[in-house]
């Protein structure tokens, strides 16, 4: 099993895999069958569930006669990536270090039986049926006790080919929270601490106050880049409804959520070219009993999507410094995006 570590200086967990060889730096296909290069030999799409590992969940039917399309969204389990499901943590010491095992989950949620599919262009009915995958998904990994987190990304710059290629988004469910959540959970309760209010419930009014850096305002959300971000050109869905957990969506709120998410991400497709771009769901940790840990997180945390188009590598400096420059300010950058038609 890979095994995780934990860096004793800056609190950050690792992921060592086992068997690690230059090759695994490539995702291979889920069939298994060598580099994929093209759409025909893609096994995410309909009509081959057979080639891919027994799913996991499936909104509407199963199985798909080759050439018609019977299901809406399925969910895979990702074999052999990070973690594995079965065993138990074995946390331990290795002399003055924290290890583990990587017990955990890792799927691959397909969003469309069609291979070409963006969010953006999937439709508003297929992209509910996505977003109700997410939820069943966090509904479901939070029961898991071992798991810390549930982490839904869908990055379209990864790959361009094969089963790669096919409209689909992640889900890695680690046993420890990372960092970048844990440092952000932190923010939220410090400053709940201080005045007794969610920072984003507070953020909304501001930006909608303000209006400088809002992209849209829907019915149920906000769309805005916020005010100090770390790449140019990010965007942050919030719902106006506290929340903590993005499980508690309901499906009125996923209607509008699907056109609000199916416009922004529209809007910088158009903006920058088609340019990736990857979002995440930053929804409460998994709320496993722990004395006096997360008992204000209800009243301090707020879930949200942050997207971010990959327009510009971060430096060397950026990345050792977590000091970021940007070349376009926050208010240009949400007119520009808000102009795109
Ligand atoms: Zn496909
Ligand atoms: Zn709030
Ligand atoms: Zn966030």
């Amino acid at each position: 099993m890979n095994e995780l570590r934990k860096d004793p200086l800056l609190n950050r967990w690792v992921a060592v895999m086992k068997d690690s060889k230059p090759l695994d730096y490539y995702l291979s296909t889920v069939s298994n069958k060598g580099k994929a290069k093209r759409e025909n030999s893609c096994a995410l799409c309909a009509g081959r569930e057979k080639e891919t590992p027994q799913a996991i969940f499936t909104l509407g039917n199963g199985e798909t006669p080759l050439g018609q399309i019977g299901w809406k969204t399925r969910v895979i389990p990702w074999l052999n990536y990070v973690f594995q499901i079965e065993g138990d943590l074995g946390r331990r010491a290795v002399g003055m270090y924290d290890r583990m095992n990587s017990v955990g989950a890792n799927e691959i949620i397909i969003e469309s039986p069609k291979h070409n599919e963006y969010p953006e262009d999937m439709g508003l009915q297929q992209m509910r049926y996505v977003l109700k995958t997410y939820r069943h998904r966090l509904v479901d990994l939070e029961k898991d006790h071992r798991l810390r987190y549930t982490f839904i990304c869908k990055d379209t710059s990864v790959a361009s080919q094969g089963t790669e290629a096919h409209a689909h988004s992640k889900v890695l469910c680690p046993p420890v929270i990372p960092k970048g959540i844990k440092d952000e959970l932190d923010g939220a309760k410090e400053f709940f601490y201080y005045k007794e209010r969610c920072i984003f419930c507070d953020m909304i009014t501001e930006e909608l106050n303000l209006g400088r850096r809002v992209i849209l305002e829907s019915r149920d959300f906000v769309a805005f880049v916020p005010y100090a971000p770390k790449t140019p050109f990010e965007c942050w869905i919030v719902p106006k409804r506290h929340e903590c957990v993005y499980q508690n969506i309901s499906d009125y709120e996923i209607e509008d959520l699907a056109m609000t998410l199916g416009t922004v991400l529209r809007k910088i497709r158009k903006a920058f070219v088609n340019a990736p771009y990857y979002y995440v769901i930053h929804s409460a940790p998994n709320r496993i009993p722990r004395k006096d840990y997360w008992h204000t997180i209800g009243e301090d945390y707020h879930w949200h999507i942050e997207i971010v188009p990959k327009i510009k590598e971060p430096t060397g400096f950026e990345i050792e410094s977590d000091f970021y420059v940007l070349h376009t300010s926050p208010e240009d950058a949400a007119k520009i995006i808000q102009e795109v038609r």
